[in-house]
Order: C-alpha cells, then structure tokens, then sequence
C-alpha cells in the first residue's frame, strides 16, 4: 500500500484533475479523430452514469479538484445531465469543466450553467460551412454557432474554442479563428493534432506544428506571454487590447509531460495514467465487484500513481499511431 492517500506519482507530480470520458460515441466524425466507420462500444461495456459518479466521488475523496467531462460527445449521452448535477454538488471539487463539440449545446447551456459547470471548451475548426463538414464529415457549423451563443446567454464567460489546424484544409483560417474568439469575448487554444488511432491520412503530412501558427499570428497580433494557467498543458499568449487568450498546446513541439497533472478514464472505466501511453488500470471489475465498498477502488487508484510514465513519446514519422486507440476512447 502506498504511504500516502493524495495522488502522487513517482515523479512526484501531484494529480488533481481527471478527465472522464462518458461515451466513445458521437454526433461527428472529424477526420482527424475518427475512422468514417467507427465501431462504438456495446452500452453494457460502458460505465453507467451512476458508476461515472461514484469513480468521481472517489477520485475527489483523494484530493482531485477539477474534473472535466468528455468523450466522445458528452452531451449525445442519454441523461448526461443527471450526472453533472452529481458531480457538481460534490464538496471538495472546485471546478466542474466540459469539453463539446457544441452541437447540443443550445440544448443544454442553461441546465450545464445550473450544474455547476464553470468553463467550456468548444472545438471549432472552422468557420466555413463547408470546411467544417469536411473535417467533421457530417457536422452543421450553424449548429456550433447557435451552440457558443447559448452558452453566452446562459451565463457562461469563460469559454474557450480549441482548434486543430490540418495542412491545406484549414490552416490559412488560423488568423479568423482568432478574430472570431477576439469579437466573442474567448480564448481559442491550437491543439497539434496526435497520432492517436488509424486515420486515413499520414499525420505528418496534416500536422501544423504550433510554432509555425504562432509565426503566423504574429504578424498580424503584437502577442504577449502569459503566464497564466488554466490547469492544463496550454502555454498563453495575450492579445493587447482584448480579452482574448491564445493558448498552444504543442505535444509534439513543446512537451508539456514534467508538469503532468492529470489522469484520464475512458468510458470503459479504464483509467489511463497518459494520453500517449498503453499504462492502465481496469477499474471497473472493482466498482461492480464492490458496489458498496469504496476501498478496493482507492487502493487501485492510489497504486495506479506508481505506473504513471515520465511522458508521451509521440513522433509523427513513424507509420503505426503513437497509441491504437482514438481520442474519441480516451476522452481529449
Ligand atoms: N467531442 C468533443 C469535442 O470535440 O470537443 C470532446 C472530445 S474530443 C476527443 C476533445 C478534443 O480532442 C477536441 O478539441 C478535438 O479537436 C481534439 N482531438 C481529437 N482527436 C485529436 C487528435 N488526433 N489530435 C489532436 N487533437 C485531437
Ligand atoms: Fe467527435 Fe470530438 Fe472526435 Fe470530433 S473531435 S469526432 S466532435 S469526439
């Protein structure tokens, strides 16, 4: 048994943020995401969402203090709502936080806001309507836009768009993605794109390294480093005369593993120590083999901390994906 009951890996990073993915399924099939024909997990190999709250409430009872809700699409799940409003009602968590693609959101902004849900990511490739289906294969850019709306009326102010740039499709919108988040009041992060399961493109030929974006912005915004944090592997940059934050989060360029904070579960219940590693514990033998007794769980999560890995080793040339599985399974 471990010494200590807070999260601490052997390299003495402290976890206090999990992100939990609560369905592999969803509304979109962004390209660099998704194969066009993906196979989803059967309901009955997913946690249920009372399961997704009890890890939760475990994982609080060790310290965690941020919890951001993924997926897949969080909000194409049938009652997604039910366990916001759990987790939001726990003592100890001082930050419930959502990832979306936006395509529910004008649904589900108010009762989010109600939850106790503090800030959104919402990803945004593009905002051409035609590009966007292209990326996302089926998904309605109207949609988003309606999306970020309500999310502004229901009260939400901070919002933050995340973009992945792909070579030759969408990267000359960089500069009018920026000048969108700048009119709306949000911050907008690049995410390098990740060998993360098979596509059907070579990543290093879509890849635009954030270097090369932040090059680009320069010329057209006087960008000052922030020191700022959102808890997350975002480095920010300030645009004067603005509220807007421009956040880059460089995998591939900039490794952002020394200050790792964080641990993922996939719906499966399967607790992922990192993004670009196979390190795992199965934690849900343990919660429906123990459905009234906590402590097995806590041992494994507390064990789990000694097999977290030092970081990713993502590198684009080789021909097989850093990790098999999407970031639709792992949650972003
Ligand atoms: N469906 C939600 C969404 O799109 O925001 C939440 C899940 S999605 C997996 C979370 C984030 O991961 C999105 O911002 C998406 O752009 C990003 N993402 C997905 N696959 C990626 C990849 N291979 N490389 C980099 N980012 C990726
Ligand atoms: Fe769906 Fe999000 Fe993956 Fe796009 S990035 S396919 S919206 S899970």
């Amino acid at each position: 048994m471990p010494p200590s009951t807070a999260l601490i890996d052997r390299y003495g990073r402290k976890i206090d943020y999990i992100r939990l993915s609560i369905t592999d399924r969803c509304d979109f099939r962004c390209s660099y995401c998704m194969a066009e024909d993906m196979q989803f997990l059967p309901r009955d190999e997913i946690l249920t969402l009372e399961e997704c709250a009890r890890l939760v409430r475990v994982f609080v009872g060790l310290g965690v203090v941020k919890v951001r809700i993924t997926g897949g699409e969080p909000l194409v799940r049938k009652d997604a709502i039910t366990l916001f409003r759990d987790i939001g009602r726990l003592p100890g968590l001082r930050e419930l936080v959502l990832t979306t693609n936006g395509s529910q959101l004008a649904r589900w902004a108010h009762a989010l806001r109600a939850a106790g849900v503090s800030r959104i990511n919402i990803s945004l490739d593009s905002l051409n309507a035609d590009t966007f289906r292209r990326i996302t294969r089926v998904g309605d850019l109207d949609k988003v836009l309606q999306g970020i709306a309500a999310a502004r009326a229901a009260g939400f102010d901070a919002l933050r768009l995340n973009t992945v740039l792909m070579r030759g499709i969408n990267d000359h919108e960089a500069e009018d993605l920026v000048q969108f988040a700048i009119d709306h009041d949000m911050d907008i992060a690049f995410i390098e794109e990740m060998p993360l399961g098979e596509v059907d493109h070579a990543r290093d030929t879509t890849c635009v390294s954030n270097d090369e974006t932040m090059a680009r912005l320069q010329q057209k915004y006087a960008l000052v480093s922030s020191t700022e944090s959102t808890g997350g592997p975002a480095r920010y940059w300030r645009i004067p005369a603005t509220r807007t934050k421009i956040g880059f989060i460089s995998p591939h360029s900039h490794n952002f593993c020394e200050s790792c904070n964080r641990v993922r579960i996939t719906c499966k219940g399967e607790l992922y120590l990192c993004l670009g590693q196979e390190d795992k514990v199965d934690l849900m033998p343990l919660l429906r083999g123990h459905p009234d007794e906590d402590a097995p769980l806590r041992d494994a999560i507390l064990h789990a901390m000694q097999i977290k890995p030092q970081g990713h080793d993502f590198d684009l040339r080789r021909t097989q994906p850093a990790v098999v599985r999407f970031m639709s399974m792992t949650g972003g």
